[in-house]
């Protein structure tokens, strides 16, 4: 291949520009300032995609299998932000959150969560009883809760902003509307090509969130998963109806299924976000519900594991359905966790998709998945609490790929 005007060479290059990608540049940076790293992302912004349409919940680490990647990353990943957050002036708060039970039949799962809590090392969760909830809720109703006071509050949209900025400022270069089409591995190397840069590397590491999947199979990594897009959509409390919440307030969430179930979530510009549902996108970037993709919606529904997602979920899915398309019916599940809120109390907010690998045999998989072959890796899977997780992520990371460089 001949070098043209437009060729960069690079000891890493990054696929991705949202939290992990930039996290992982920032890591491997710091790891090794020499190193010389390009960013490539498809967008005009960083972190355009589930970066920047989340929650903003710094996770505690209470759901996550003991020993699991995501404990383990959710654990690590948390003193490393607010450390962050705090060097770089990030607003962030420390408010606790509460699980609610709403009946009995929740009991055994609520006590589950306590002890993976216990098991992976938070300290401070308090059992609560349906008084114990109103004094830190007065507008919550529940049989029997928890209150876990280590999970917070961020803007990982600032977040990203501040770690691009540490990349730059390292003298690494990060590309926007760079969307990587192409990935040849060579024996000296790797080589991404996007529209209209070659980009020759000696390692490449992808994150790329939603598009994953379609950019590990441009090389040999994860013909075996497939991202399906499940919408998460959000309401947001006008201000009459703010004072019902005053931080977070969680259902028990269903074993059975990898998300949390719609909450309130106070954001860090004071707001009151009440969702997200979980419904599957026929758009991998579509944010509103007539968003359609033939080629992502055929995609879904050609994958073998599909099927068996569908079948084994399909009445929690008709669910996430009914309470997309019937205000009414989103309102019935918050109400059972605030009784007051009503249908007038909510105005429509934003939406984020995030991207849940799923195997051909029907695995949702529940853990993280970062692969490595040769030169390259590839963020597989990385939902929530990735975000929470990215720096530890990206220092796992960079401990495979600053050495090699
Ligand atoms: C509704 C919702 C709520 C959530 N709530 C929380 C929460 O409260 N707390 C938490 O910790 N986590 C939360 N998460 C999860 C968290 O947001 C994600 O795990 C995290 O943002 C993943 O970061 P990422 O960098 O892997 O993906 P993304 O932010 O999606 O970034 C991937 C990037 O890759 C780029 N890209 C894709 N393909 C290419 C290509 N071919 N070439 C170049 N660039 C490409 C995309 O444009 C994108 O910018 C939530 C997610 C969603 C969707």
């Amino acid at each position: 291949m001949t070098s043209r005007a437009s060729d960069y060479k690079a000891d890493v290059v990054v696929v991705g520009g949202g939290i992990v990608g930039l996290a992982t540049a920032y890591a491997v940076l710091k790891k090794n300032p020499k190193i010389k790293l390009v960013v490539l992302e498809k967008e005009s912004q960083v972190g355009a995609h589930q970066t920047r349409h989340n929650s903003g919940v710094i996770h505690s680490g209470l759901y996550y299998k003991p020993g699991s990647l995501k404990a383990k990353n959710c654990l690590d990943g948390y003193a490393k932000l607010l450390q962050f957050c705090r060097e770089n002036n990030i607003a962030h708060e420390i408010c606790g959150k509460v699980v609610v039970a709403t009946s009995q039949a929740e009991l055994a799962q609520l006590e589950m969560l306590y002890q993976r809590g216990i098991a992976n090392g938070l300290t401070g969760i308090r059992k609560l009883n349906g008084i114990e909830i109103r004094e830190i809720e007065p507008s919550c109703s529940g049989v029997a809760g928890l209150f876990v006071p280590q999970t917070g509050i961020v803007d990982y949209g600032e977040m990203v902003d501040v770690l691009k900025q540490k990349v730059l400022a390292f003298g690494a270069d990060v590309l926007m509307n760079q969307q990587v089409v192409q990935i040849d591995e060579r024996s000296d190397g790797v080589v991404a090509q996007t529209q209209n840069h070659v980009v020759f590397a000696k390692n490449l590491v992808s994150c790329a969130g939603l598009q994953s999947d379609r950019v590990a199979n441009q090389t040999e990594s994860a013909h075996d998963l497939r991202i399906l897009p499940f919408r998460g959509e959000y309401f947001e409390l006008e201000p009459s109806a703010k004072h019902l919440v005053r931080n977070l307030i969680y259902p028990v969430p269903d074993p059975n299924f990898p998300f949390l179930g719609v909450h309130f979530t106070r954001r860090i510009d004071g707001t009151i976000e009440c969702g997200p549902n979980a419904v599957l996108a026929f758009a991998r970037e579509g944010y509103r519900k007539t968003d359609f993709s033939l080629r992502d919606f055929s995609q879904t529904l050609s994958w073998p594991g599909f099927r068996k997602v569908a079948r084994n979920y399909w009445r929690t899915g008709l669910g996430e359905y009914h309470r997309s398309m019937s205000k009414a019916a989103f309102v019935r599940a918050l109400q059972k966790l605030v009784p007051e809120i009503e249908e007038k109390h909510l105005k429509p907010a934003g939406s984020g998709v995030r991207a849940q690998a799923c195997s051909r045999d029907g695995l949702l998989l529940d853990d993280f998945e970062i692969r490595t072959s040769g030169r390259v890796t590839h963020v597989c899977n990385a939902p929530s609490p990735a975000a929470t997780a990215s720096l530890a992520i990206g220092e796992a990371i960079a401990d495979l790929v600053a050495d090699i460089a």
